[in-house]
């Protein structure tokens, strides 16, 4: 018999295995350990591999085995997202039904040179938090008969949130409580400055933004501990949140472990991957040193 225990913390690391593990993830999933032997809680793995293209079985082994060199545990099974389109299938089909969601036709090269010919014209197009330009209006704007017609005729399309219709809808501020390295306390959320953020894509099914707003509410984590570099990203997950019905959780964004020359450490940083220090003859305590939790 399982026993469900609805009183102990829930933690999860979430790394997608479209490469190998590095310091940064080391100190995310040492962190997410830490935190939840203090709090007597528990520790859940997922496995983010929604992005087929990038994603291998390989990676996935080496994340596993790395991650049990570094003494990390976590409790079965292990979720993986590739099983779980159908939740996030669902969730999409909800914001379509309350009329927040709209298809988005225009490719990558299209967005690239609409946002170059309105610059030509001398005004600047916005960029998100992370400095990608902000999806143009068109499909948003766009005719029901013609939207219809494109659909109809199979044109190929992702599916898009209508930021400024799901905010009015909301109609309040929202905040998140956070803890960890940056501000701290009751943040205000801004999910307005992302734009029409991508719910579900054309080239790969569900988004980041989606499929992790509704995995940790259906794992039941009450702690998101990650890096700073997804604390903008927070504010789109507690519009998702509200719009879907879902908790929120604690949210705890670390430093990050930045290389040599002074950049977050990317998958494909040679020196930093945890394959490499242990190939050097490192171990899990020189590890923790090294990212500062000694
Ligand atoms: N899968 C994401 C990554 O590897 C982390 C997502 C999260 O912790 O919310 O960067």
């Amino acid at each position: 018999m399982t026993v469900v225990d609805n009183q102990r913390s829930v933690f999860r690391f979430a790394p997608s295995p479209n490469g190998r593990l590095h310091l940064g993830h080391a100190l995310s999933a040492l962190l997410n350990q830490d935190m939840a032997r203090a709090a007597d809680g528990r520790l859940l793995l997922r496995i983010e591999d929604i992005d087929l293209s990038r994603c291998t079985p390989e990676f996935e082994t080496a994340i596993l085995d790395d991650l049990t060199w570094l003494g990390v545990s976590w409790e079965e099974p292990v979720r993986r997202q590739s099983q779980h389109l159908g939740e996030y299938r669902q969730a999409l089909q909800k914001l379509i039904d309350l009329g927040l969601a709209y298809p988005a036709f225009m490719t990558r090269g299209e967005v690239k040179a609409y946002v170059f010919e309105t610059e030509q014209h001398g005004r600047p197009w916005p960029r998100d938090p992370d400095g990608a330009p902000i999806y143009p209006p068109t499909d948003r704007e766009r005719l029901a008969t013609d939207r219809e017609r494109l659909l109809a005729d199979g044109c190929r399309h992702a599916w898009r949130l209508d930021i400024a219709k799901a905010t009015a809808k909301l109609g309040r501020r929202l905040t998140w409580t956070e803890t960890g390295h940056g501000p701290k306390g009751h943040i205000a959320a801004r999910p307005e400055d992302w734009g029409d953020i991508v719910l579900w894509r054309s080239d790969a099914p569900s988004s980041y933004h989606l499929s992790v707003t509704v995995d940790d509410a259906l794992q039941g984590v009450t702690h998101v501990v990650r890096g700073l570099d997804l604390f903008h990203a927070t504010a789109v997950h507690r519009l998702l949140q509200e719009l879907l019905g879902l908790t929120a959780p604690v949210y705890h964004h670390h430093r990050l472990v930045l290389g040599a020359d002074g950049r977050k450490l990317s998958k494909s940083a040679g020196d930093t991957a945890l394959a490499a220090l242990r190939a050097r003859g490192l171990t899990s305590a020189d590890v923790r040193r090294l990212v500062g939790l000694a």
